[in-house]
């Protein structure tokens, strides 16, 4: 008899035992899941605001007829431009948000009205501009790719137009996980900026235009509303509408706090990419790098890594600006 109660004992002992070592590894499973999705989920589709530009705008002729650089052929003409893309009721395309993003709006503020960021973050945006280019962009990708850091391209449209292997390069950055930046299809100062003034015209049939070619390469899903003015947007005059435009549209635009001197002119070698950059970079909070990955800025990949060692050794994450 006692034995039979021990043994009931122990039998409902061991169930206990089994019972609890059920719950811990069902605790366990589910917290292991929920870590795996949210690592999983870094790739989340956010919809963003419709578009409202006004498609009348566009029937306005203007900047086309008074290019005088002879080399630059306008492709850019309303005609060339998909319906779709400047028609105010057809759904936006999506963004995508990843967790190496940064709110762009919020660079913009920080950028063009000194708006802080008080998240007390020490963060690098390493932007490179003009490209691909079939030389420099492969070079600035494995690197980005050996330091598992991604950064920001400014895409020049014709760039991509003119060259099969910029589409692919093109491909290449946005499956790598960087984020693609408009930056004009042209980017003819004279064209864009007629005696110095925004044509706010001509500028936007180059987004969109390069918007187009983008999508054509990276799929139709493919959006962006963070773009770059070539020469940045302090340089310009009568910025108002194109300002007010580009706020109604949805679109960031972002400058820089820091550069690399690769397009001031001449050939740099890499020590003098790297003493430009020292010049600028004084340890600003928030960190936004112009670099330039197109023809002939050989010197500027080769100064990359120094400047990712730099930043990483003063405490910096790289982040993307979407
Ligand atoms: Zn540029």
């Amino acid at each position: 008899m006692k034995k039979k109660r021990k043994s009931n004992k122990r039998k409902s002992r061991t169930r206990q035992i089994t019972l609890i070592c059920i719950v811990i590894l069902s605790l366990l499973y589910t917290f292991i899941y929920k870590q795996n999705n949210s690592q999983n989920v870094e790739i989340v589709k956010v919809s963003t605001v419709s578009q409202h530009l006004d498609a009348n705008k566009t029937d306005n002729n203007v900047g086309g007829n008074e290019v005088n650089e002879s080399q630059e052929i306008d492709k850019s003409k309303p005609d060339n431009i998909d319906d779709e893309s400047i028609n105010p009721r057809a759904n936006r395309k999506q963004i995508e948000v990843d967790k190496n993003s940064f709110d762009a709006g919020k660079i913009q503020g920080f950028l063009s009205k000194n708006i802080k960021i008080n998240d007390g973050k020490k963060i690098a945006f390493l932007t490179f501009d003009d490209g691909p280019s079939t030389t420099v962009t492969p070079k600035v990708l494995e690197i980005l790719k050996r330091n598992d850091i991604k950064a920001t391209f400014f895409i020049v449209g014709k760039q991509v137009e003119e060259n099969p292997g910029a589409k692919n390069l093109l491909l290449e950055i946005y499956k790598d996980g960087h984020a693609v930046g408009n930056h004009t299809y042209s980017h003819n100062y004279s064209k864009l900026y007629p005696a110095g003034k925004v044509d706010t015209n001509a500028f936007m049939e180059e987004i969109i235009k390069t918007s187009e070619i983008m999508r054509a390469v990276l799929g139709q899903d493919f959006d962006t509303k963070v773009i770059r003015f070539p020469g940045g947007h302090p340089s310009w005059k009568g910025t108002e509408q194109i300002d007010s435009q580009l706020e109604a549209t949805g679109y960031k635009y972002i400058d820089w706090n820091a550069l690399v001197g690769d397009s001031e002119g001449g050939t740099r070698t890499k020590n003098q990419i790297i003493n430009r950059y020292k010049q600028t970079f004084v340890g600003q909070e928030k960190v936004v790098i112009l670099m330039h990955d197109t023809y002939g800025k050989n010197s500027t990949a080769e100064a990359l890594q120094y400047i990712i060692d730099d930043l990483k050794g003063k405490g910096y994450e790289f982040k993307t600006l979407k």
